[in-house]
């Protein structure tokens, strides 16, 4: 058996007629259409030279034929490895330099420009665009695959055997290549479906990019292994959204997705009363936002926390008490821990340190980094996550922030969070980052960046912290930006705004 491949299709493929997506251009995709095509798929890349364990590098717009493509490498067993399609060509010889892929699949209208940067790297390219119709050609790899067997003999695969490898967003400094195994995924597909209750009944408003651990897994392969299906948009769009809403039971998404959704109109009770589940991920919601979205829909939306190295960790739960601002209940099997940061050791519930996961969802290390690999976990095999939080007295995991994101000035801990917390309740203010910049002094010095809906001043601000913050943890310096810098996954770059303010405090 190939344990992700035949884990996650068992369901689907007992039942080949059953709807497995649908799509904008009013194609339909059945469980058997996923038997064929990936079989077409996975044929034209043993022919290119794949063989087991090699990489194919994939940068391409979102398709339903590029989610195939992720089953064909699987099914071939080779190792997945999607790339944002913002990177330029400048990333992307990175990505190809170090990850060595046998095979690179781009965008057709990038072949010139990447092809000697594959070439390069010792990796064949072929090109995957959208398709049209049959009289048009959607690139050099789609063109093999339709004139492949559809029949395919699925490569064995063992649960620790690599399925793809996975740069993460790079949120904080260069991006490291996680390497996860087929049982890394498949047990996370299933502990998902369970906990978040999807059945082939479900039909999910897939609106996620599919180079990150967010759409790739969480949303195709826990809608996959239930044996359910999608709607398979291209991207976010508001108006999209709402067109297809009426035939979904869920939707997964980032944060700003909520927050546009809660600017529109056509977000109310009516429009979304049929829905079973939102979930959130990817960034801190926050709770300002879950309690709005559930005062213009009677919904609350499901936050739960999770990496590109670990899947999910933790989730808000099904029944019970969703609680806003926090991510939930460590998934089962996966054990969690808040540790010292510095001495690693196990601290009680309620304090304040470093979250570390352990389980069948965690990664084996990065990607050619072994010194990183062994500086990242515990000798006991707990994976420091990097994240700072907390054990609230009911086992809630609350998220305060990023270890390197925490402000040290004058010697004292400042989380972000909790000054963000505060600066996001004045009156004027839509949201906040708070960094800490270089300081004579004190090292570091707390500066809040803020987003106001209406002319705010400096010193107004700062004034109204005075009394709701210690005074270390007050701002030294307000600056009023238009909006937060945020990647693709709603994310805010707190590097990008540290940098853009390193000489704010002299
Ligand atoms: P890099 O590791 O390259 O700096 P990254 O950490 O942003 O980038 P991802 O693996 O995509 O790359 O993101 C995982 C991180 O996202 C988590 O470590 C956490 O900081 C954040 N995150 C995910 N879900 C949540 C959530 N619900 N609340 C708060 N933060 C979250
Ligand atoms: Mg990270």
């Amino acid at each position: 058996t190939n344990t992700l491949f035949d884990g996650l299709l068992a369901a689907g493929q007992s039942e080949p007629s059953r709807r497995f997506a649908l799509l904008p251009d009013g194609r339909h995709y059945s469980y058997g259409d996923v038997e064929t095509v990936s079989a077409r798929f996975a044929n034209t890349l043993v022919a290119l030279g794949l063989k087991p364990g090699d990489r194919v590098a994939v940068q391409v717009e979102k398709s339903i034929e590029a989610l195939m493509l992720y089953l064909a490498t699987v099914r071939a067993g080779g190792v997945f490895l999607p790339l944002n399609t913002a990177y330029t060509p400048a990333e992307i010889e990175y990505f190809l330099t170090d990850a060595r892929p046998a095979v690179f699949v781009c965008d057709p209208r990038r072949r010139d420009q990447l092809q000697p940067i594959a070439t390069a790297a010792g990796a064949a390219i072929e090109t995957l665009g959208i398709w049209r119709s049959h009289e048009e050609s959607a690139g050099s790899l789609s063109d093999k695959a339709l004139a492949a067997s559809e029949r395919f003999e699925t490569v064995a695969r063992a649960p620790d055997d690599l399925a793809a490898i996975l740069y993460t967003s790079g949120t904080t400094g260069r991006s490291k290549g996680a390497m996860l195994s087929h049982g890394n995924l498949l047990s996370n597909a299933e502990v998902l479906r369970e906990t978040w209750r999807f059945s082939a009944d479900d039909v999910l408003l897939h609106v996620l990019p599919i180079f990150h651990t967010h759409g790739l897994f969480v949303a195709s392969n826990t809608v996959t292994i239930a044996g359910g299906s999608m709607i398979f948009l291209p991207k976010f769009d508001a108006d999209e959204v709402f067109k297809y809403l009426p035939k979904a039971t869920s939707m997964m998404g980032v944060p700003t997705f909520y927050t546009r959704l809660l600017d529109d109109p056509r977000l109310n009770r009516d429009s979304t009363a049929h829905m079973r589940l939102f979930t959130s991920g990817s960034a801190p919601l926050l709770a300002e936002t879950h309690r709005a979205f559930e005062a213009a829909t009677g919904q609350r939306i499901l936050e739960r926390y999770g990496m590109t190295e670990t899947n999910m960790n933790t989730s808000n739960p099904y029944d019970g008490e969703r609680r806003a601002g926090t991510v939930g209940f460590p998934l089962d099997g996966t054990e969690l821990r808040i540790a010292d940061p510095e001495s690693g050791k196990i601290l009680p519930d309620g304090e304040i340190g470093v979250i570390e996961v352990k389980g069948p969802n965690v990664f084996s290390g990065y990607w050619q980094m072994p010194e990183k690999t062994a500086a990242e976990f515990r000798a006991d095999g707990y994976f420091i996550t990097g994240d700072l939080g907390f054990v609230d007295p009911d086992g809630y995991v609350t998220i305060v922030g990023r270890g390197k994101d925490l402000v040290i000035t004058g010697g004292y801990n400042v989380y972000p969070k909790e000054v963000e917390l505060v600066i996001d309740e004045l009156p004027g203010v839509v949201e906040s980052a708070v960094i800490g910049v270089p300081h004579k002094d004190f090292g570091e010095g707390v500066v809040g960046c803020v987003v106001a809906k209406e002319p705010l001043e400096e010193d107004a601000v700062i004034a109204a912290l005075k009394d709701k913050l210690a005074r270390f943890k007050q701002p030294k310096r307000i600056v009023f930006v238009d909006e937060l810098p945020r990647n693709t996954m709603g994310k805010v770059q707190k590097n990008v705004l540290r940098e853009a303010y390193k000489d704010l405090l002299g």
